[in-house]
């Protein structure tokens, strides 16, 4: 019996231990009808009837486990965010988030997705700092036809939102890199093939979220699972499991379970904290749902028995810390692949790029012999696979195309969320106002000299990761002169590896969106002055 099937006989999670009615109205929607079946409805009812013809139930909630939210309607202020009716806000076109586990895409695959986004999704597309492409303006009578184009090349937009199990990280160099000595591709592979769409983990309390990887390079304390690589002492490679991390509200990092797990066994060892979390994991209330609360209410050691005792039925082996990375590697510039060949890192300005921008660098791809792209955690895009005798004409090809494979300090590791322009629980705009700050900072300070992260969130939700950055922003209002302005909470001195931690969110440390500019530029400076030889920022 699989992992997943046995705890099915424990139904609904929480509510089959009793005494947990009323459910909340996500629970209810969830028991209701299982959200996945949203699919048929879209197909057969809704992409014929149109906006109008859609179940709030359906359009609020379980269209998300197909990738669908709705947009925010265009105009609406961030004063308006929490006060207006869910449908006040709706507009009646939706974002559609596109999985790529793993990150990398083949170039029909990339093919796909432009497609899409130029004949469904007015050119938009953005990299997302979890490896999806997210396209928006899609109506949902386009939504059909927009899968059968994407599931074509192997593409799929199930569980790519939603209380399920959303996209899995991985390295964008798995397979290439000269540093990896286990390839997490399969093992990727075999839990999306096994596991998503699977109905028995379809109804989680709340979103999941993975990460497997050989590399330091995806933000692995920020998961709610991760298998980072790791050698043990007697069994050779495999991976150290880390267990518990999410950002939003009540920021945790993910704890080491201290356990070595072996390559073939990370399909099952993922599947048996999943089915931990499904079925123990808190349902009454969503803010503090997320598998960190059951972690940190247990402690690591009940959590890690009952994973084994209950759920895989054998014991994992001990591993002592593994040495800690120094830091998240970005893959940006030109690196030497495993096999000779070559990969090049470039930088789109905080992830936005367009359909027609994806259409080009396909081409430049097969003009230059290279087989796939890969999407970073950090909202960049790498060329993988380029042939030697090429490198340098295909690096000339993409910078003309504004994708620079030497790009500023400042556009190398400033990252932005959605924000108000699509988001409906935004409170600022995010993408333009980051990437303003770019241009501005490029201007005013070009002697930096290493990167300091810059992570622009349009709320307190920290879709772009606002605790762990050098410069965390989170979009808040802030009363200037008697007037509503968008503004920031600031929060300093965030990091991942050894400079693991969360930013300090200092009492009072908040700047308005228009003097941006001006505070970055004046913390730079201070920190230029007076830093000690290498001393990064977050010191
Ligand atoms: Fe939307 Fe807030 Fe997430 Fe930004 S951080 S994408 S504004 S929910």
């Amino acid at each position: 019996m699989s992992t997943a099937t046995r705890g099915r006989a424990k139904g609904q999670g929480q509510w089959a231990l009793g005494h947990r009615e009323p459910l909340n109205p996500n629970e209810q929607s969830k028991k209701d009808d299982n959200p996945l079946n949203v699919r048929s409805r879209i197909e057969n009812v809704y992409a014929r009837g149109g906006f109008d013809s859609i179940d709030p139930a359906d359009l609020r909630g379980r269209f998300r486990w197909w990738g669908l939210y709705t947009q925010r309607r265009p105009g609406i202020d961030g004063g308006k965010t929490a006060v207006l009716e869910p449908h006040e806000l709706d507009d009646e076109y939706f974002m559609l988030r596109i999985r790529i586990d793993g990150g990398q895409l083949s170039i029909p695959q990339l093919r796909a997705v432009a497609e899409v986004s130029t004949r469904f999704g007015r050119d938009s597309a953005d990299v997302t700092d979890r490896q999806n492409v997210q396209l928006h303006w899609v109506r949902v009578e386009d939504v059909p036809t927009i899968w059968r184009i994407l599931e074509d090349v192997g593409l799929s937009t199930q569980e790519a939102c939603g209380d399920c199990p959303r996209v899995i990280l991985g390295s964008p160099v798995a397979g290439v890199s000269e540093q990896e000595l286990v390839d997490a591709r399969p093992l990727i592979d075999a839990i999306t093939s096994r596991y998503i769409g699977d109905r028995s983990l379809s109804n989680l309390p709340r979103k999941f979220k993975s990460a497997i990887s050989w590399l330091p390079d995806i933000p692995y304390e920020c998961n709610d699972i991760s298998f980072l690589g790791a050698v043990h002492p007697e069994h050779g490679p495999g991976y150290d499991l880390w267990v518990g991390g999410g950002l939003s509200t009540n920021p945790m990092l993910a704890v080491r379970m201290g356990t070595w797990i072996a390559p073939e066994r990370v399909p099952d060892v993922w599947a048996a904290v999943v089915s931990v979390f499904r079925d123990y994991g808190y349902r009454r209330l969503r803010n503090r749902a997320r598998l960190k609360f059951l972690i940190k209410d247990w402690g690591i050691e009940r959590f890690r028995q009952v994973v084994e005792t209950e759920y895989l039925g054998y014991s994992l082996p001990d591993l002592a810390p593994p040495p800690v990375p120094e830091r998240l590697e970005d893959h940006i510039g030109v690196h030497r692949q495993r096999n000779g060949k070559f990969y090049i890192g470039v930088a789109p300005t905080v992830g936005r790029v367009s359909g027609t921008l994806l259409a080009r660098l396909a081409d430049i791809a097969e003009r230059h012999g290279a087989d796939r792209v890969s999407a970073t955690p950090m909202q960049k895009l790498l060329l993988l696979d380029v042939p030697e005798a090429n490198v340098a004409a295909a690096v000339a090809d993409l910078a003309e195309l504004g994708l620079v494979a030497d790009p500023s300090p400042w556009r190398r590791a400033t990252m932005a969320c959605t924000g108000i322009e699509f988001c409906k629980l935004a409170i600022v705009d995010t993408k333009d106002r980051a990437t303003a700050l770019v241009g501005e900072l490029e201007r005013r300070v070009p002697e930096l000299d290493t990167p300091i992260s810059i992570h622009v969130n349009g709320c307190p939700n920290a879709c772009a990761r606002t605790q762990t950055a050098d410069i965390g922003l989170k979009g808040q209002l802030m009363t200037v002169d008697g007037r509503q302005v968008p503004g920031f909470q600031v929060h300093l001195g965030g990091g991942a590896g050894v400079h693991a931690g969360f930013g300090r969110k200092l009492r009072g440390l908040k700047v308005t969106s228009a003097e941006l500019d001006d505070y970055v530029e004046r913390l730079t400076r201070r920190y230029l002055a007076g830093r000690k030889a290498t001393e990064p920022f977050a010191e």
